[in-house]
Order: structure tokens, then sequence, then C-alpha cells
């Protein structure tokens, strides 16, 4: 079964009315059981450790609830806010993707659910192959950890400013960030950003046990290395 029980809503897992209506317009009009098993847990400002097949909803079980906390949407404090102070607030996220395939897909399913008149919900930009820093700023990007740090390197330009406003990390696939020669760019970056515990929740997302072992060994790492 993919969806959850007939009484879990999108609102009841406490999205704003705004992004629950966006994702009925995108032709979701109700949660996945990963989605509804994650996105309190998300919201509730945890760091969330995510394991489930392919097709089971896990890229929108962090989508969600982001998009939620970037348009204002009340992550940590667990409340609903109205529409009318849902503007995007001025924190960033990253999304870490192993490949470009994976960059373009989950970009396209934010962008899916920003709406496609007027101004968008939210800016979301993947750097990845050709497409680098875009000209408007974003509020998530979607990247993978070798084009962000040619795009960010202090020593080749002045990007790394906007590191200071990274609020929360995602990394799709963890099991293959956090490994097989990538793990050094993605700590690189990771040592890059403002460490605070209060400020950056970190997210992992992927489809294996292997991952859970390699992301608890890495949170450990993490923490000794700030
Ligand atoms: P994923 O497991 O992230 O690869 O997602 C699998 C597919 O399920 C994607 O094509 C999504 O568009 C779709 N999907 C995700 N959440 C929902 C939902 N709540 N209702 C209907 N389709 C969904």
């Amino acid at each position: 079964t993919f969806f959850a029980d007939d009484a879990v809503s999108w609102s009841s897992l406490g999205l704003s009315d705004r992004l629950s209506r966006a994702l009925s317009n995108a032709g979701f009009d109700k949660p996945s059981l990963v989605q509804a098993a994650c996105i309190p847990s998300i919201l509730s400002g945890k760091d969330v450790v995510v394991a489930a097949e392919t097709g089971s909803g896990k890229t929108h079980s962090y989508l969600v609830p982001l998009m939620n906390e970037l348009c204002g949407g009340g992550v940590h404090s667990g409340k609903v806010t109205s529409d009318q102070e849902l503007t995007p607030l001025h924190s960033l996220s990253i999304v870490l993707c192993p490949n470009v395939l994976l960059c373009e897909q989950v970009a396209r399913m934010a962008n899916d659910l920003c709406g496609d008149d007027g101004e968008p919900l939210l800016r979301v930009a993947a750097i990845c192959g050709r497409q680098g820093w875009p000209v408007h700023k974003p509020d998530i990007i979607v990247s993978t950890p070798a084009a962000l740090l040619n795009n960010i390197d202090p020593k080749r330009n002045h990007r790394s400013d906007f590191l200071l406003s990274v609020k929360y990390v995602v990394f799709d696939e963890a099991d293959m960030l956090l490994s097989g020669g990538f793990e050094n760019q993605v700590f690189r970056l990771i040592n890059m950003l403002r460490f605070d515990e209060k400020l950056l929740s970190r997210m992992y997302n992927s489809g294996s046990e292997k991952a859970m072992e390699l992301v608890s060994d890495s949170l450990l790492h993490l923490n000794l290395e700030n």
C-alpha cells in the first residue's frame, strides 16, 4: 500500500493550507505512508534518516516539510500559520544528490509544487551539469557535491557567503553520497557551513540499511569535527 490511512491528510500532518493546496493542485491529494511517517518528525525539527523503497514517495517526504518551513509555515513550533504569513524566509536549503539526473528530477518535483502562475512559492535552482549559479537568489539549491563546490569554493569566487544562510541539508541517496569518494566532497561542503545545532538540521534520505550505518558514523564524524 502506498497511501497512509484515510484519516491522515496534509493538514493533519501540520502543513500550511497553502502547501496543502499546492500538493492537491499537483495531483497529490493525500500523503503516502512514508510521508505520514516522516513529515511530523521533520516539522518538529528532528534530524531524520529515511530508508524506504523507490516509488514510496520519499522525495516528497523531505521536500514538503522543507518547503513548508522555508515559506514560514512553522517548523519547530509545529504550528500552522495562516496564508498571509506565508512569505519565503531568507534561509536556504541544500539538497545534495549523487548525480545530475537525480538533481534534475528532484528540482522538477520541487518546482511542480511551486505553482506556474505569478510569483512562485519558492525559487528552486538545480546547480549541476551545465546549469551554473542562478540569476535570482534561490531558496532551495539541488546540486551534486562536485558542482556545488565548483560554484562556491572561496578560492574561486565570492559565493561562499550564501553558506551562512543554509538551514537544511538533505542527503538524497545518502549511502552513495557518503561512499565511493563522494564523502570527501560532502565533508568539505559541510565543514564550510556555519554549524549550529539549533540552526542546522540535517536530513538524510536513502534506500538501504547500510546508509543508516554510514549516516550515524558520519553524524559522529561531523559532531567531532565541529
Ligand atoms: P519517490 O519514492 O520519491 O521516487 O516517488 C515516487 C513517485 O510518487 C513520484 O513520481 C511522485 O510524484 C509520486 N508521489 C509522491 N508522493 C505522492 C502522493 N502523496 N500522492 C501521489 N503521488 C505521489
